[in-house]
């Protein structure tokens, strides 16, 4: 299946966290967008992986995304290496995506800079023709594939972004998307441990962030991104 964009994360919930707003208002636009997890988030504080496999389930499902898979790589201990992105480079080629979006640069969670730049060396691998892959239990090689952008959301830190996406009208879905993970965040009758994301203020810091950035570039919401070349465009309408 071809996709437009493919959203790669670290963790379940980081697309959500990350870019949900825009993911919702690419796939109202008519874009096709797949979600691809590194890991099973098993090493979170709160929760297991298999309720986190339900909620990320869920969370595709409410943002309407076409595909959901997970790679199965160790939480916490994945390595940026040959093994771990020809599974990446697998991926890419089987949905072809024009975009890709990926974690935070730099970030608290080491998985986040790991993921950033395990996928996006992924990218630039994945159109070089003399590297071969196979999807498992098919014989036919993949045809090489490098997407046109690879763009890195913003996570824990506040990243400086090179752009912002004007999401307004998306923050519903978005929070929506991210409420599914209940074993994760602010829930006041949780019996389990707190962490660093299950505060109030963590949940609330999704939206003002958003509200700020908007409020940047004279919009109700805003999703920022960096990128790790110059940014183009088509024409000057294309800038707000
Ligand atoms: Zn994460």
């Amino acid at each position: 299946m071809k996709l437009d964009i493919l959203v790669f994360g670290a963790h379940p919930d980081d697309a959500e966290l990350g870019a949900g707003a825009t993911i919702a208002k690419e796939i109202a636009n008519g874009k096709k967008v797949g979600i691809i997890d590194l890991t099973r988030g098993e090493l979170g504080t709160r929760g297991s992986a298999e309720i986190r496999d339900r909620e990320a389930a869920e969370a595709a499902k409410i943002l309407g995304a076409s595909v959901r898979e997970n790679l199965g790589f160790a939480d916490g201990f994945f390595v940026n290496d040959k093994e771990h992105q020809l599974q990446v480079i697998k991926m890419i080629r089987k949905y072809q995506p024009n975009t890709v979006l990926c974690n935070a640069i730099d970030d608290r969670h080491i998985d986040h800079a790991k993921g950033s730049k395990l996928v996006s060396d992924a990218c630039f691998l994945s159109g070089l023709v003399k590297i071969e892959t196979t999807l498992e239990g098919e014989k036919e090689l993949q045809a090489a594939w490098r997407p046109k952008v690879v763009y890195h959301y913003i996570q824990w830190k506040n990243l400086n972004p090179d752009f912002i996406v004007d999401v307004s009208g998306f923050m519903d879905v978005k929070t929506q998307a991210i409420m599914a993970y209940s074993s994760q965040f602010y829930d006041p009758k949780s019996k389990e441990p707190e962490t660093p994301i299950s505060s109030k203020n963590f949940t609330e810091s999704v939206n003002y962030r958003a509200k700020d950035l908007g409020r940047l570039v004279g919009v109700e919401y805003g999703e920022g991104f960096t990128v790790e070349r110059h940014i183009a465009v088509k024409d000057l309408d294309g800038l707000i």
